[in-house]
């Protein structure tokens, strides 16, 4: 039978988190052709009309998790520089395809790959549209602008000046991509970048927003120093990736309330992503934490990190809205929680309130994504993008982990983890 005809779905939860910090005890979601029809508590809703019935009753019904920046290209720790040639196209399309569905299966329904090798991508979105593949809905920026001698220049599009910068997007428009990403400072991992210092102007990062309004499209600034930062504002990028606040040695300083003053008068997002320091993988995975566990005694990039996160949250605090992101980390967990791990981290290390870290996994993911509405969201409209866990992580961070039922679409993922 034609999905169209299908009368819709029901699913029905202890408790469904809206997303927006409101909730709705005994309630249920009908479901039909992948969005969602109604919200309301399940004595509202009857039971006869529906095609099928789901019930949770000792689940909290949460909207799929938005990751606003990964690399499905790329393993953790592997280099950033390597040759693409190196890597074989079969092979490489079939570790993209199983980060798919890990992540799917860890309750992440919604992604924005920030810099990948090729169109790889843009065959995996397609694969995933078509239904061959289980995975998150995917937003890609396909190959990241840069400079000839910037950061990820192994696989990126280089240009040097404007009519260089305008002719990349051009060619990225061509390639199909969903939003577009420029480099604008220097990174971890390739040698010679320097991370506080800005690799393009504010005319070229001018050009690259211009040609991509365009074509309809948004620009995500790669921006760890504040010089890069600053720049990629007042360009009107749309999301500020990383925001590490770093001056040109690379130290993390404070923030810029100036600059997050013109964020929020410009609507744009700050997405907290990077490598996550081995010190703090290794504190989050502790159930109990002796005295010796002691945060104090972090190492530099562990301590770091964690004024990068303290950072955010003065930048949060300022009215920026902010979306969480992972970037190149697959296999540094097993289990694919790389999001759930970090939103703990935030909790737990920088001092976040529960409902900071869910509203930036969730509207402020949707924000990123431009998808305000259709994504982070239980209600009227909105796509079927559903998650059940075992508790609720407005008063435990740690049920972020506790997965037990994805829906993409409506339709239930096969691999929950
Ligand atoms: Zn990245």
């Amino acid at each position: 039978m034609l999905e169209s005809t299908r009368r819709p779905r029901l699913i029905t939860a202890g408790r469904i988190l809206l997303g927006d910090g409101t909730c709705i005890d005994g309630a249920g979601v009908v479901v039909a052709n992948g969005r969602i029809e109604r919200v309301a508590p399940v004595e509202l809703l009857g039971d006869e009309l529906y095609d099928e019935i789901e019930s949770f009753p000792d689940g909290y019904l949460v909207p799929g998790f938005i990751d606003a920046h990964v690399h499905f290209c790329f393993d953790y720790g592997e280099s950033l520089s390597a040759d693409p040639e190196q890597l074989v196209d079969a092979q490489l399309m079939t570790s993209v395809a199983s980060h798919c569905r890990g992540l799917l299966g860890a309750g992440v329904t919604s992604v924005c790959d920030l810099g990948s090798i090729g169109n790889v991508i843009q065959r995996a979105r397609a694969a995933i549209d078509r239904r061959e593949l289980e995975g998150p809905r995917i937003n890609c920026a396909g190959r990241p602008i840069t400079t000839p001698d910037g950061h990820l220049r192994s696989f990126g599009l280089l240009a040097s000046d404007e009519a260089g910068v305008a002719e990349a997007v051009e060619a990225l428009v061509a390639d199909g991509v969903d939003v577009v990403k420029v480099v604008a400072t220097g990174g971890a991992g390739t040698p010679g970048t320097a991370l506080g210092l800005a690799q393009f102007s504010m005319n070229e990062l001018r050009a690259a927003v211009c040609v991509a309004a365009d074509a309809g499209l948004l620009v995500a600034a790669h921006a760890h120093g504040t010089q890069g930062i600053k720049r990629a504002v007042e360009a009107g990028v749309h999301t500020i990736q990383h925001c590490s606040w770093m001056d040109a040695n690379g130290a993390v300083g404070p923030v810029d309330l100036g600059v997050l003053d013109e964020m929020n008068r410009r609507q744009q997002v700050a997405v907290i992503a990077g490598p996550l320091a081995e010190e703090i993988a290794e504190w989050l995975r502790v159930v109990e934490h002796s005295p010796r566990d002691d945060p104090a005694s972090f190492g530099v990039s562990a301590q770091r990190l964690l004024t990068v996160w303290a950072n955010a949250r003065a930048a949060r605090e300022h009215g920026v809205t902010h979306a969480l992101g992972t970037d190149a980390l697959f296999g540094q967990f097993e289990d694919y929680h790389d999001l759930a791990w970090r939103a703990q981290g935030l909790v737990e290390l920088a001092g976040w309130p529960e409902a900071l870290v869910l509203e930036a996994l969730w509207q402020g993911g949707a924000a990123a994504l431009n998808l305000t509405g259709e994504i982070g969201i239980v209600a009227p409209g909105a796509q079927a993008d559903l998650v059940v866990l075992g508790g609720d992580p407005r008063f435990d961070i740690r049920a972020l982990h506790d997965v037990r039922v994805v829906f993409r679409d409506g339709r239930k993922t096969s691999h929950p983890r």
